[in-house]
């Protein structure tokens, strides 16, 4: 029996608190017991979803396993998949999920997910089925025969509960203990144990990283050709021949490494490892390897006539990060249906994220300078430690600030290779300084501040008439930068912006307010082109007549200058011509000025 606290005596005040707090939750749980039976609710013991017991992929099985990933364009997929198949990895891509896909999700996995939660999720169950049905491979087969990698991360959204879903809906689908293992998307350039069937180490990041930073800059480059091409068709062809090149040229791919007397003298004092890491490193940042294998995509591109003086609007592409880069019913096929609308699409690098984590990987240090983790604040008079610890501080973000110049040096050497006309990263301090104001860059998950960022940068730098968000049902940290917004399109009266919620359904209703907004945006790009042309002081058939007798003229990859208050492609290229056609006249040049290039 225990006494009631308020009158303790001699005996109950020798009892330890924490023995008196477990023999009243002992009496509370008898009783909440005794309670729940007498009313007829108690309850049987919950089955919760626990993370299964897997069997590891081991060294010994990769000869036979697939590494099965997806998630990204086809483009991206497939040069990941080139990287790795070069690293001696069996490789599959899961295709980009449809609605099927999205319905096997929601029908498996848990309720009150977000939209590519189930879009992703069902897309791998739906593989698997596929793969059951179409090769009658058992599910015993399939969870001997692949392993499915994807990223991981924790924070506040759902991101970090992807795990779980995959896992969860693979056994409710009957494929139970199907292998799902994660690389995180923070953890460093090295994840995995020596005996592991798959090695996160330099030479497996490397090759994702050049991979996917090649797959942002061919990606692009077709999004800025297609729409002015003169013989229908042909974007797609080239491109789909350079990627292929490119697949090859990533699963050609050799990094340089130690081998013989040489790894054996810097092994006996203990150095080969760093060694090897440190040649791999700097033979990336020297060899030509991958930008030779992008000039040549750039000759075929340049094959392609187009047509630049049409008026298209561009569209900036934001929102989410998987729904802004998917190419398939997650986004209801939106870049698509806008080239099909008249629009110039402006897609999202994958590199602006990978900026964006090593930007806030910065910041986060820079916050929390002269702090140490679970250790108290260093005594005023101990300079020893607080200097110490400043220099530590000021390692950590040189270490980044090293990582960020190299991660953009690359990109733009690329960038270059290809023709330069793909548009730089954006840079971060300045997406957090415009952003800041109305979403905190402090506040982590999904995109943080960037959404809002985006729309004022490519407003601010006149590279877009209108910016379409996708944003996808059930996503929080996208739900609250749609809040925020309201108070940017008041102070951005000239912005086009428009949040589409994406879902497994909706899509007409969703095409229809894109249509409508996009008519606005064709009104304004309409409206600077007359002011273009009008500028230029010459007649649109005059123009067009002696661009179309010079190839020159009609090659995607000839740069095109940008003029202050000018957008489109269209009202640029034609007062690019008029100056021309105007100095091989002898006349004045057009009253306009070039803006500074990004
Ligand atoms: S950002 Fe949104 S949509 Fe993406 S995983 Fe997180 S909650 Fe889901």
């Amino acid at each position: 029996m225990i006494r009631d606290h308020a009158t303790p005596d001699s005996t109950t005040a020798r009892i330890p608190i924490a023995v008196r707090e477990d023999a009243i939750q002992r009496q509370l749980d008898t009783m909440r017991a005794q309670l729940e039976r007498e009313a007829g609710i108690a309850t049987a013991p919950r089955d919760a979803f626990k993370r299964p017991d897997e069997v590891r992929f081991t060294r010994s099985q990769r000869e036979h396993t697939t590494l099965l990933f997806g998630g990204l364009t086809w483009k991206h997929d497939k040069l990941i998949r080139g990287a790795w198949e070069g690293l001696g990895y069996k490789c599959e891509t899961v295709p980009s999920p449809d609605v099927k896909a999205f319905q096997l999700g929601k029908e498996y996995g848990n309720n009150g997910q977000c939209n590519p939660t189930y879009f992703t999720v069902g897309g791998l169950v739906q593989f698997l089925q596929n793969k059951r049905q179409e090769e009658g491979l058992s599910a015993d087969e399939l969870r001997e025969r692949y392993v499915f990698l994807t990223a991981g991360a924790c924070g506040p959204c759902r991101f970090g509960m992807y795990e779980a879903e995959y896992r969860l809906a693979l056994r409710n689908s009957g494929f139970d203990g199907f292998r799902v293992m994660l690389f995180q998307q923070s953890g460093g350039l090295s994840q995995s144990d020596a005996e592991n069937g798959l090695q996160m180490n330099l030479d497996f990041f490397l090759g994702m990283l050049n991979a996917m930073m090649m797959g942002d800059l061919v990606n692009e480059l077709a999004y800025q050709i297609r729409p002015f091409e003169v013989n229908p068709g042909e974007t797609d062809r080239v491109l789909d021949e350079s990627m292929e090149t490119l697949y090859q040229t990533m699963r050609a791919r050799r990094n340089p490494g130690l081998e013989g007397a040489l790894e054996s003298f810097l092994s006996k004092f203990g150095v080969a490892s760093s060694t090897e890491t440190l040649l791999k490193f700097v033979d990336n940042l020297k060899t030509s390897y991958y930008t030779e294998a992008l000039q040549d995509v750039r000759r075929r591109f340049e094959a392609i006539p187009v047509d630049y003086t049409r008026c298209k609007p561009i569209v900036k592409i934001t929102g989410e990060f998987w729904a802004q880069t998917t190419e398939g019913d997650g986004n209801f096929k939106m870049f698509d249906f806008l080239q099909r609308e008249g629009a110039e699409v402006l897609v999202e690098p994958i590199a602006t994220w990978i900026n964006y984590m090593i930007h806030q990987a910065r910041q986060k240090i820079r916050d929390r300078r002269g702090l140490r983790e679970g250790a108290a604040e260093p005594a005023a008079w101990r300079v020893d430690q607080q200097l110490k610890l400043e220099m530590n501080w000021r390692q950590r973000v040189a270490k980044l600030n090293f990582a960020e110049a190299v991660f953009r040096r690359e990109y733009d050497r690329m960038r270059e290779a290809l023709g330069g006309t793909c548009h730089a990263l954006a840079d971060q301090p300045e997406l957090t300084r415009s952003g800041h104001p109305f979403y905190n860059s402090r506040a982590g998950g999904g995109e943080g501040h960037l959404e809002i960022a985006k729309a004022i940068y490519y407003t601010n730098h006149e590279l877009a008439h209108m910016v379409l968000s996708v944003k996808p049902f059930g996503c929080m940290p996208s739900t609250q930068s749609d809040g925020a917004q309201s108070a940017v399109v008041s102070q951005f009266k000239d912005l086009i912006y428009l949040p589409i919620e994406t879902s497994g359904e909706g899509e007409i209703n969703a095409h229809s307010r894109v249509q409508m907004a996009l008519g606005e945006a064709k009104f304004k790009a309409k409206d600077e082109y007359a002011r273009a042309l009008a500028a230029a002081g010459l007649p649109l058939d005059e123009i067009k007549a002696w661009v179309d007798a010079r190839p020159e003229w009609r090659n995607p990859l000839r740069p095109v200058s940008k003029y202050n208050g000018f957008i489109s492609k269209g009202a640029n290229f034609v007062l690019d011509a008029a100056h021309a056609i105007r100095r091989e006249r002898g006349m004045s040049a057009p009253a306009v000025h070039a803006a500074a290039a990004h």
